[in-house]
C-alpha cells in the first residue's frame, strides 16, 4: 500500500532495496543497525502539526540552534511489530505507546500528538515497509517514534516548532545463543531518577544521564545498572531501561512483585502486560516498594527464587547475580528460572500470533 492518508503523503523512495538486497541485509540481523526504506516525518509550527510525509530514509536537516541540541527537548518510544502465522502484520500495544509518548512530551513542555495521528503514522510505515518485517521467531520490525524540538532559537523557554519522526528497524533475536541470565551492578554512586524529575518521561536526557553509570557496571564486571531510589538510597526502582520483578514462593502460591510506580520509574508498558498475564498463567502479582535489604533477606531465606527484567527489547531477562559494594548475591544459582521463563514464552506467544490474543493487545497493520 502506498496511498497517502488523511495527514500524510506518501512519497515512496526511488532507491527501494531489490528482494536480493533487503534478504542479504536481513541475513545476520543485530539491534538498531539495519533501517527500512521509508520513514515519516511530521512538523509542528504555528501551534499545530503540518501535513506529515511518508519520504525515503535518510538523514534530517537541522539548524544548529535548534533547541533539542542545547536544552534537551527530546523524547522516543519503542514498540515492535511481528510477522503473523497468516502472513499478516501486528503491532504489540501501539497505542499505550502513543499514549506514554504524550506523557512525555507533557513532561518537557512539547505538544501533544493525537494518538490517532500516531497510529496512522505506524500503519503507513509498517504497511509501506511490510517486507522488512522478520518472519523468525524472536524476530520483529522494531518502531523508534521520536520528536524534538526544532526552533532556530538560544532563547530558554519551549520551542514553538518540533518534529515528530518515525522509523523502523528490523531487530534479531535478542539473545541469539539462547536466553542467558545477566549480572547486574547495584549503583550507589549515580541515581537516574529523583521526586520531581522526568524519571517517569521516555526522554532522551534521562539515557545521556545513565551512561556513567552503566559504564561503571561494566567496569563491575557486571552487565547493567540497577537503579535505586533517589531520597533513601534503598529502594529498587528500575535495571537499566527495563522493569524488574522479584518472583517469591509463598505456600505454594507464586508471587511476582515489581516496584510500584512512584513517579521516579518509566511506567513500562511489558512491565504492565507482565502483571495482567501473571493472573492467566495462574500467578498473584503485587506492585510495591522493595529495599536492597529486603532484596538479600528474601534471597538468603529462599523466598526469593528468581529475579528478571522486562522491556521491548529484549521482552524478558533473568538476573542471574546481583553485586554491590561489599557484597554479591546469586539467583537461582544464576540460572534461568521457570516463571521468567514460562511468562516469556507466553508474551512471544501472543506476540508471534501463535496463541489467542485473549487481552486484545495486537494491532493488526491495515
Ligand atoms: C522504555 C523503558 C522501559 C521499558 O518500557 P517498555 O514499554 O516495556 O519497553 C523501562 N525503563 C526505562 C528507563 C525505559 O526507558
Amino acid at each position: 500500500m502506498s496511498a497517502s492518508t488523511a495527514n500524510l503523503t506518501v512519497r515512496p523512495s526511488a532507491a527501494i532495496l531489490s528482494d536480493a538486497q533487503r534478504a542479504e541485509k536481513m541475513s545476520s540481523l543485530s539491534f538498531g543497525r539495519t533501517f527500512t526504506d521509508h520513514m515519516v516525518v511530521i512538523p509542528y509550527r504555528d501551534g499545530a502539526w503540518q501535513k506529515g510525509e511518508v519520504k525515503a530514509y535518510g538523514p534530517l536537516m537541522l539548524d544548529p540552534a535548534a533547541s533539542a541540541l542545547h536544552y534537551g527537548q527530546a523524547i522516543f518510544e519503542g514498540f515492535k511489530a511481528f510477522s503473523q502465522p497468516d502472513g499478516s502484520v501486528k503491532a504489540f500495544r501501539p497505542r499505550d505507546n502513543a499514549e506514554r509518548f504524550n506523557r512525555s512530551a507533557r513532561r518537557l513542555a512539547m505538544p501533544d500528538l493525537p494518538p490517532d495521528l500516531f497510529m496512522e503514522a505506524a500503519d503507513a510505515l509498517i504497511s509501506l515497509d511490510q517486507k522488512w518485517v522478520p518472519k523468525n521467531v524472536g524476530e520483529s520490525l522494531y518502531l523508534r517514534p521520536l520528536m524534538f524540538a526544532t526552533d532556530p532559537f538560544l532563547g530558554v523557554r519551549p520551542a514553538l516548532e518540533y518534529l515528530f519522526v518515525l522509523f523502523a528497524s528490523p531487530a534479531g533475536a535478542y539473545f541469539p545463543q539462547g536466553v542467558k541470565p545477566v549480572t547486574v551492578w547495584i549503583s550507589e554512586d549515580y541515581v537516574r531518577a529523583a521526586p520531581g524529575g522526568t524519571g517517569e518521561a521516555k526522554c532522551a536526557g534521562n539515557y545521556a544521564a545513565s551512561l556513567v553509570a552503566q559504564a561503571q557496571a561494566l567496569e563491575k564486571g557486571c552487565d547493567q545498572v540497577v537503579w535505586l531510589d533517589a531520597v533513601h538510597r534503598q529502594y529498587i526502582e528500575e535495571m537499566g531501561g527495563m522493569n524488574l520483578f522479584f518472583v517469591y514462593k509463598e505456600n505454594g502460591k507464586t508471587i511476582i512483585v515489581t516496584p510500584e510506580l512512584t513517579g521516579t520509574l518509566l511506567p513500562g508498558i511489558t512491565r504492565r502486560t507482565l502483571l495482567e498475564l501473571a493472573k492467566d498463567l495462574g500467578y498473584e502479582s503485587e506492585e510495591r516498594k522493595l529495599t536492597v535489604q529486603q532484596w538479600r533477606d528474601d534471597i538468603a531465606a529462599g523466598r526469593m527464587t528468581e529475579v528478571f527484567a522486562c522491556g521491548t527489547a529484549a521482552v524478558i531477562t533473568p538476573v542471574g547475580l546481583a553485586k554491590a559494594n561489599g557484597f554479591e548475591m546469586a539467583i537461582n544459582k544464576g540460572e534461568n528460572g521457570p516463571i521468567t521463563m514460562a511468562l516469556r514464552e507466553a508474551l512471544l506467544a501472543i506476540q508471534h500470533g501463535t496463541v489467542e490474543d485473549r487481552h486484545n493487545w495486537m494491532h493488526t497493520i491495515p
